[in-house]
C-alpha cells in the first residue's frame, strides 16, 4: 500500500502533499486531541508531535481513539499506534511529559507551524496560550461542555485576531456562555450546587463519544484551516473560516435552545489583554 493508494479518495478534496509538510504540535492525546490527530492523519498531515503524561485508564477507552488493548500505556504510544496504522507514512514524535512543568515546552510550540490545544486544565491553556503569542505560532483549541451539552473551538491567529486571553475576557463581559461552565473549572461545592448532582456522577459525564466527535470536527477543520493560511496558496475546496470562534450546542439544554446550534464570532484583540497586548509593546521597543 502506498500513499498514493492510501490517499486515493481524498486527494481530489485536499491537496494532501502540500498540506502534508505542517508540522503540528498536538497538546494533548485524551479524546479530543487524540480524536484531532487522527482526523488530521486521514487528511493526509504527516507530521505530528503527540505531547501527553497520562496513561490510558479504563473509563477512557468509550469515548478514546484507543480501544482496550492500549490500557495502562501511555496516550502518547497509544495514539501514536493508531495514527500510523491509518497513515503509515505518518512521522509521528512522542513525548510523555507535563508541558507545565517540562522546559522543552517553549521550544516545541516554537518549532511547530500549528498548536493542537486539547489538554483539559486552564495552566496548560494558559501557558500554551502565551508561548503561542510569544513565538507567533497558530493554536486552536477546543473543549466540550459539561455532561456534552455542545462545545466551543477558537483559533489563535497571529496578527490577526485575539488571544486565548482575549477571549476569556470577551466572555466574562458578556452572558454568552453562562450555564456552560466546565466542570475542571469550579470546586466541589459549586459543582454540587449548579448542577444538583453528585461529584462523582459529574466527572463521569462528560459527554457521548457521538457529542465530542461533533466538537473535534470544527476542530479539525480549524487545524486545517490554520494550516492553509501558512501555503503560499490555499489549497482546493478548503475554503477560508473568516471567525475565529464558534459554540457549538448539541442539544436544547440552556443555554442553548435547540438540537445543532452554532454561533459564530470573529474576535478581535480586547484592549488591555495582558498576552497579546504585552507582546504587542514587546514588538514596539
Ligand atoms: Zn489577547
Amino acid at each position: 500500500m502506498n500513499q498514493t493508494t492510501l490517499f486515493a479518495r481524498v486527494e481530489g478534496l485536499f491537496d494532501v502533499g502540500v498540506l502534508g509538510d505542517a508540522h503540528v504540535l498536538v497538546v494533548g492525546c485524551g479524546s479530543g486531541g487524540g480524536n484531532v490527530a487522527l482526523q488530521l492523519v486521514m487528511s493526509g498531515i504527516k507530521h505530528l508531535t503527540l505531547v501527553d503524561k497520562d496513561i490510558l485508564e479504563p473509563e477512557n477507552v468509550i469515548r478514546h481513539v484507543c480501544g482496550a488493548q492500549f490500557l495502562g500505556r501511555p496516550k502518547v504510544d497509544a495514539v501514536a499506534e493508531v495514527l500510523l496504522d491509518r497513515n503509515p507514512s505518518a512521522e509521528v514524535t512522542k513525548l510523555d511529559l507535563d508541558v507545565v512543568r517540562d522546559a522543552r515546552t517553549a521550544l516545541l510550540v516554537q518549532e511547530a507551524d500549528v498548536v493542537v490545544l486539547a489538554t483539559d486544565n486552564e495552566p496548560s491553556r494558559w501557558l500554551i496560550n502565551e508561548l503561542c503569542v510569544r513565538t507567533k505560532t497558530p493554536s486552536c483549541v477546543a473543549r466540550v461542555f459539561t455532561r456534552g451539552i455542545g462545545g466551543e473551538v477558537f483559533a489563535y491567529r497571529p496578527g490577526n485576531g485575539g488571544c486565548l486571553a482575549c477571549l476569556e475576557g470577551f466572555l466574562q463581559r458578556t452572558t454568552f456562555r453562562s450555564g456552560i461552565r466546565e466542570v475542571d473549572l469550579l470546586n466541589e461545592d459549586e459543582r454540587q450546587k449548579l448542577y444538583g448532582l453528585g461529584v462523582e456522577e459529574i466527572k463521569d459525564s462528560p459527554g457521548l463519544n457521538i457529542d465530542i466527535a461533533f466538537v473535534t470536527a470544527f476542530h479539525t477543520r480549524f487545524v486545517l484551516d490554520s494550516i492553509a493560511r501558512l501555503l503560499p496558496e490555499r489549497p482546493k475546496y478548503l475554503s477560508e473560516i473568516p471567525e475565529n470562534y464558534l459554540v457549538w450546542g448539541n442539544r436544547p439544554v440552556a443555554p442553548f435552545d435547540r438540537n445543532f446550534q452554532l454561533q459564530r464570532i470573529t474576535l478581535t484583540p480586547q484592549a488591555g489583554c495582558k498576552i497579546c497586548g504585552m507582546a504587542e509593546s514587546n514588538d514596539a521597543i
